[in-house]
């Protein structure tokens, strides 16, 4: 299948803890014919619910460190007293606090310290119980997502070709910084998902600029909409302002708490209200992208 005939969706969210993952997982329970990618390296949990058997492991080295070689080191301290990260001592260099800027390697008198390739984490091919997915572990302390975002997102492409799905599911990082960016490049529509407090409304806000600075079309998900009623009519009056569809207003169920702890999707565990929604917000994704009607025939958990 041809790169342009694939669709992408991402589903995104101004901050953490606001459902994202849940309903990325309802959708790759619920469509059909697509590869899954978890683009939230930093907090990577999609994982947790899909129960990945990993097919291939890929080391992933996404940023430099330096390497000093200790015998020209003259232990003269100017690294130190130039860090401002505190991260290098006479030579000595402690990788968790370095953020890998170089610029002790070019004030170095001795030439003593070179800027080395540094591994950060791994990336993932797997198969799970809904199709193929791709996802990843950042090293601890380490912060270059944004690279590994791009880095999962071309092999869920490459899978997608050679696999003919039309679909890429993709669980963005929460926030609206580079990993965010990373996630929303090409992609073909951006599901924003939010919940009813003044800081939800601020988040989403913003994640809605960034799409439309992307011209990307944006659809968004009120996630246990029923706690505070007037916060969910204003986020339905911005969305009506700004041209971003509201397709979604989940109600506040305990039993998808109880869902994600048991390490299930909200479509593999009894809660109708709320798969109900997901449903419905699944075939205005469906029609938005015009997939081929890809609705899994699977029967999913009721009660
Ligand atoms: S600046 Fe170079 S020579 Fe001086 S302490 Fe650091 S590594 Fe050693
Ligand atoms: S690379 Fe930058 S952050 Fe790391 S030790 Fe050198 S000066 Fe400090």
């Amino acid at each position: 299948m041809d790169g342009s005939e694939i669709k992408q969706l991402a589903i995104v969210s101004g901050k953490g803890g606001t459902g994202k993952t849940t309903i990325a997982a309802a959708f790759a329970a619920l469509a059909k014919d697509k590869v899954m990618v978890d683009c939230d390296v930093d907090a990577a949990d999609l994982h947790l619910l899909l129960r990945p058997k990993i097919l291939t492991q890929e080391k992933y080295f996404g940023g430099k460190r330096p390497h000093v070689d200790l015998e020209q080191c003259t232990q003269c301290g100017l690294c130190a007293e130039v860090c401002r990260f505190n991260a290098i001592d006479n030579g000595v260099v402690n990788s968790i606090s370095c953020e890998g800027c170089g610029f002790c390697s070019h004030i170095c008198p001795e030439e003593a310290i070179t800027m080395r390739e540094a591994f950060s984490g791994d990336w993932f091919v797997s198969e799970t119980p809904y199709g193929p997915f791709i996802h990843a572990r950042l090293g601890i302390g380490e912060e270059n997502s944004g690279k590994l975002v791009t880095v999962v997102r071309k092999k869920a492409m490459e899978v997608a070709q050679e696999r003919g799905l039309e679909l890429i599911l993709i669980d963005g990082p929460p926030g609206i910084g580079c990993p965010v960016t990373a996630s929303l490049t090409g992609v073909n529509l951006v599901l924003a998902i939010t919940e009813p407090t003044l800081s939800g409304i601020h988040d989403l806000e913003r994640i809605l600029k960034l799409s439309d600075h992307f011209k990307i079309p944006s659809m968004v998900c009120v996630n246990k909409f029923d706690i505070n009623l007037g916060n969910t009519a204003k986020i339905a009056s911005h969305c009506k302002k700004n041209g971003s569809r509201l397709i979604g207003e989940i109600p506040y169920e305990p039993r998808v708490v109880e869902a994600l702890v048991q390490g299930k999707t909200v479509m593999d565990y009894p809660c109708n209200e709320v798969q109900g929604v997901v449903h419905r917000m699944w075939k205005e994704v469906e029609d938005s992208l015009k997939v081929k009607k890809c609705l899994n025939t699977k029967s999913f958990v009721t009660g």
